[in-house]
């Protein structure tokens, strides 16, 4: 914050004479008030001096009174950044951005390593699904392969049977 060449203090309602330089605005209307006679002044930084009395706006066609300024002006000065690096509190602030950028990352990571772990964990349920599927096949297959080999045992039983019984009846004729 720029100071005030007239109170030496931070500058309060910072206000500009014509030539540039800034005091606070009470300084400037104290110095004026002390003048006698009340018409010019003069700058305390360049000693520029400069007159009081202002033209009567009433005297001056209306489109050329946007010409005619007041010799001093008020300053609105932006105040300086909040988050300039000086500031302690931006200092916590930034301390505690860093910090949650930190936890964010590691978040990040481990819900990464979860996820692969869980496609990892699906992957295996797919083998294992497709195991089953292969075990229940090849078991079906195996059992329709004894049925078949019943079927056929039972056939020749059947056709034994019937030899059998043929003989027998020859037997018996002879
Ligand atoms: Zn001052
Ligand atoms: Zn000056």
């Amino acid at each position: 914050m720029s100071t005030c060449a007239i109170c030496l203090d931070a500058l309060k309602s910072p206000t500009a004479f014509p030539c540039g330089h800034v005091f606070c605005y009470n300084c400037i209307a104290q110095s004026i008030h002390k003048l006698n006679p009340l018409s010019t002044t003069s700058c305390p930084t360049c000693r520029a001096s400069f007159p009081l009395v202002s033209i009567n706006a009433a005297l001056v066609p209306p489109h050329l009174r946007p010409f005619f300024l007041a010799p001093f002006r008020r300053l609105y000065l932006d105040d300086p950044s909040p988050s300039a690096p000086s500031d302690p509190s931006s200092f916590k602030q930034a301390a505690q951005l860093a910090s949650l950028r930190s936890e964010n990352a590691a978040l990040r990571q481990s819900s990464t390593a979860w996820r692969r772990r869980a496609e990892v964990h699906a992957a295996t349920a797919l083998g294992l699904a497709a195991f089953l599927r292969m075990a229940r096949t090849q078991m079906r297959e195996e059992r329709d392969a004894l049925r078949k080999r019943e079927e056929d045992l039972q056939r020749r039983e059947m056709v034994l049977n019937k030899y059998v019984c043929a003989s027998r009846m020859f037997l018996a004729i002879c």
